[in-house]
C-alpha cells in the first residue's frame, strides 16, 4: 500500500483546537482534509497559482501559506496553493500531514502560544464564503456501482439490465468541469428536450423544465500529477496518482436523460451542474478504512490482466459510510432538520478507483493533477442502499427473488415529515450529502456537507 497507517492515526491523539476533540466532529486532529480558499480581499489574478490550501481542524481552516511565511513550515516543502497541492507527491503529502498533526497536539506550543499567527492563520471553517470548490481542468464521471447499474438497467431493460461490457471494463463518460460548482452554489432547475409520453410514438419532444429532476450520491477522486499524452498508469502505481476523496453530487435530469443517452451517454441530462464538497480526505488520512474490493460473484468475468488487483494491492476499497438527505423548502421554514433518504456503503462498488484510473489512461488519454474522476451512484444490495430518486422510489428489485423488475414498474412517492412527498426534487429542495468512517481502534472521520439548492427554471 502506498499510504501507511502511522501515529497521526492513534486515536488518542487531542488537539489544542479543542472544538476537534469533540466526539461528534467530522474533523478530528486524525483526519485533517484539505480544502481550496479565497478570501475577497485578495488578488485573484496571480497565473496558474489558483487558491490558497488550507487544512480543516475542528470548526477552524488553517492557511498553510501563512504558516510558511512565518517558518513554521518549509516554503520549498509546503504547497502553498491548491494546484501545488494537486501537483505534490505521496511522499509529501504524507510528510506534510506529519507535520501538521505535531503542530496541532495539544502539548505542542509552537502554534498554541502565538495569539498573532494564529489570528493570521486561522479562519472560521463555518464561514461559506470562503470555499471555492474544486476547479478541475477536467472531469469524467463514472458507473462504478454494479446495484446502480442493475437497477437502473432493470428499468429500461428487465431481461438484461447489465450490459455484456459492465463487469469487464470501467464504465464512464466525460462530463463538464465548466458546471462544477462549489457545496452550496444554488442549482437552476436545467431545461431541454423532453418527450410527452413515454416513447416518441406519443408525440414529439418538447422544450421544457426538467420534471425528474434527481441529485446522485457518489464520492470522487482528485487526481494528483500530470501524466504524458499516450502514457499509461499501471494499477500498481494508481493509487499513489490520487490525492484524496470527496462528496460529489451529479444532478442529473431523468426526462431529458431517458430521451438523449442513447446513443452517446448523457449530454444535458448532467451537464447543468454537479456539485463538490467542500473537502478533499487526504488517502493518508483513509488509511485505516480501506477495505477489499467487492468480491467479484462466482460466474463473473475475469478483469483483463491491466485491471487484476495483486494480493500487494488488495486492499483496493473503502468502507466509508455515505448518505443523502433532503431538506423542503417547506422543512426550512418549519425549523425542521434534513430529512435522510439513503445511506450506502462505498465498498459496495465493483470496481475500486484504482481501476478506474488506471482504465481512463490505458488509452493513452493524459491525466492532469486536479482533474476530477467521480465515482458513479453509490447504491448498495437493499432498497435503503440507493444513492439517488430514481431507484429509491422505484418498486423494482432486481436482486429479489424472483426478481421484481417490470418495465415502467410502480414508484412509491417517499413520505416527508411535513406531509409532503417526493418521487423527484421539487424547487426550493436542499440535498445535503454526508459520508464518514468509522473502524474500531480509530478515531471517526467524516468529509463535512455537499449542499444544493433547486432554484426554479427560467421560463421557457
Ligand atoms: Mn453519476
Amino acid at each position: 500500500m502506498t499510504y501507511k497507517i502511522d501515529d497521526t492515526h492513534d486515536p488518542d491523539l487531542e488537539s489544542w483546537i479543542e472544538t476537534a476533540n469533540d466526539s461528534s466532529t467530522d474533523f478530528p486532529i486524525q483526519n485533517l482534509p484539505f480544502c481550496a480558499v479565497n478570501l475577497d480581499d485578495e488578488d485573484e489574478d496571480d497565473g496558474d497559482g489558483g487558491y490558497r490550501t488550507a487544512v480543516r481542524i475542528g470548526d477552524e481552516l488553517v492557511l498553510l501559506d501563512v504558516l510558511v511565511e512565518a517558518e513554521i513550515l518549509d516554503e520549498d516543502e509546503t504547497p502553498e496553493t491548491w494546484w501545488e497541492l494537486c501537483m505534490a507527491s505521496p511522499e509529501e503529502t504524507t510528510m506534510l500531514r506529519r507535520q501538521l498533526s505535531q503542530l496541532f497536539r495539544k502539548d505542542n506550543d509552537e502554534l498554541r502560544d502565538d495569539k498573532d499567527l494564529r489570528e493570521a492563520c486561522m479562519l472560521d471553517a463555518d464561514d461559506p464564503e470562503i470555499y471555492e470548490g474544486l476547479e478541475p481542468d477536467d472531469y469524467t464521471d463514472f458507473y462504478a456501482s454494479a446495484f446502480h447499474a442493475t437497477n437502473v438497467g432493470s428499468m429500461f431493460r428487465p431481461d438484461n439490465p447489465l450490459l455484456p461490457n459492465y463487469k469487464r471494463v470501467p464504465i464512464g463518460y466525460h462530463g463538464r468541469s465548466s458546471s462544477i460548482v462549489a457545496s452550496g452554489t444554488e442549482i437552476p432547475r436545467p431545461v431541454g428536450q423532453l418527450l410527452p409520453g413515454a416513447t416518441i410514438d406519443d408525440g414529439e419532444p418538447i422544450l421544457a423544465a426538467c420534471k425528474m429532476l434527481d441529485y446522485e450520491l457518489e464520492m470522487g477522486a482528485v487526481i494528483r500529477g500530470d501524466s504524458e499524452l499516450g502514457e499509461a498508469i499501471a494499477l500498481k502505481n494508481a493509487e499513489a496518482r490520487l490525492l484524496g476523496l470527496t462528496l460529489v453530487n451529479d444532478w442529473s435530469a431523468r426526462d431529458i436523460q431517458k430521451w438523449e443517452y442513447q446513443p452517446l451517454g448523457p449530454f444535458l441530462a448532467k451537464n447543468f451542474a454537479t456539485t463538490v464538497g467542500p473537502f478533499v480526505v487526504s488517502m493518508e488520512a483513509l488509511a485505516p478504512f480501506r477495505c477489499a474490493a467487492m468480491e467479484r460473484a462466482a460466474g463473473d468475468p475475469e478483469a483483463l490482466a491491466y485491471l487484476k488487483h495483486k494480493d500487494n494491492d488488495a486492499k483496493g476499497g473503502f468502507d466509508i459510510t455515505v448518505e443523502a438527505y433532503i431538506r423542503t423548502a417547506q422543512m426550512q421554514k418549519q425549523n425542521m432538520s434534513s430529512h435522510l433518504l439513503s445511506t450506502g456503503s462505498f465498498k459496495h462498488m465493483y470496481w475500486t478507483l484504482a481501476q478506474m484510473l488506471t482504465h481512463h489512461a490505458v488509452g493513452g488519454c493524459n491525466m492532469q493533477s486536479g482533474d476530477l474522476i467521480a465515482s458513479g451512484t453509490i447504491s448498495g444490495p437493499a432498497r435503503e442502499n440507493r444513492g439517488c430518486l430514481l431507484e429509491l422510489t422505484w418498486d423494482g428489485d432486481p436482486f429479489a427473488t424472483p426478481p421484481v423488475a417490470k418495465p415502467g414498474s410502480a414508484r412509491t412517492p417517499i413520505n416527508l415529515p411535513t406531509g409532503e412527498s417526493r418521487k423527484f426534487l421539487e424547487d426550493g429542495d436542499e440535498v445535503i450529502l454526508r459520508a464518514h468512517c468509522e473502524a474500531d481502534g480509530y478515531r471517526r472521520i467524516g468529509f463535512g456537507e455537499c449542499r444544493g439548492t433547486i432554484a426554479p427554471a427560467r421560463k421557457v
